[in-house]
């Protein structure tokens, strides 16, 4: 549900689109097992290094679904290695080839029930890999960044990815879910960071109910520290 005092997804999607361009996704990738791949990697990691590695390391050496089977896991952890929790991510990427495989002819598929259904695939990575490989917007991805800008705009009142998915579902038409999350990653990234709110030069600092400049609390963050925050500190 949004907060009484949200600002209007509409009126935020509308004032970002100004502001960024940001790409399908912003992962790179040629083909839709490359991003599979991608995003399985980008969990506990940044886009920034998650590209580094499959630019320099695993696109020359890895194709297909065969590919990725030839090798032996403790290869394939080494070649991921600077993406963290290398040996889960590793059974993950090996388990979903096998049964991409068995299940689907080495392809990925488009839905989005079969693709929650392969291992480490959860409804944000499906709704990335469907929406930025297949052109379906079949779900809004909420990472950090949406978590995060969805609660200080008062686009949700709630904490659970899930949930706030749900609102931003009921609130923005279905061809602009893509946009929700890669406008919101933008924002979230330039202004709106997890560190520190660059309130003052913010295009909703009038209208935001965490703004600082309006001496609001961060709805992001637990109600005791968001009173702290708001007490000490002005963009
Ligand atoms: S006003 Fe501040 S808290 Fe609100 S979206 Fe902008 S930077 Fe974030």
């Amino acid at each position: 549900m949004r907060r009484k005092n949200g600002v209007p997804l509409a009126d935020v999607l509308s004032d970002l689109k100004r502001l960024y361009s940001p790409p399908k996704t912003f992962l790179d990738f040629r083909t839709p097992l490359d991003l599979l791949v991608a995003v399985i990697l980008s969990a506990q990691c940044t886009d920034a290094m998650v590209n580094r590695i499959t630019k320099e390391t695993l696109y020359a050496k890895y194709r297909t679904c065969e590919d990725y089977l030839r090798v032996k896991p403790e290869e394939l952890e080494q070649d991921i290695r600077r993406s963290g929790h290398y040996r889960s991510k590793t059974k993950y990427i090996q388990e979903t080839c096998r049964l991409l495989l068995e299940k689907h002819g080495g392809e990925v598929p488009r839905t989005m029930e079969e693709l929650v259904g392969l291992p480490g695939v959860g409804r944000k990575t499906a709704s990335v890999v469907l929406s930025a490989a297949f052109g379906k917007n079949e779900g809004i991805a909420v990472d950090t960044h949406v978590q995060r800008l969805s609660q200080r705009l008062g686009l949700s009142t709630h904490h659970d990815p899930k949930k706030i998915e749900l609102d931003l579902i009921e609130a923005a038409p279905r061809q602009n879910w893509r946009d929700v999350t890669v406008l919101l990653i933008s924002h979230g990234r330039a202004i709106c960071t997890a560190r520190a709110r660059k309130c003052g030069a913010c295009v909703f600092k009038d209208r935001c109910p965490s703004s600082l400049v309006l001496g609001k609390p961060d709805l992001a963050k637990p109600k005791k520290a968001a009173k702290h925050d708001a007490g000490t500190r002005r963009a």
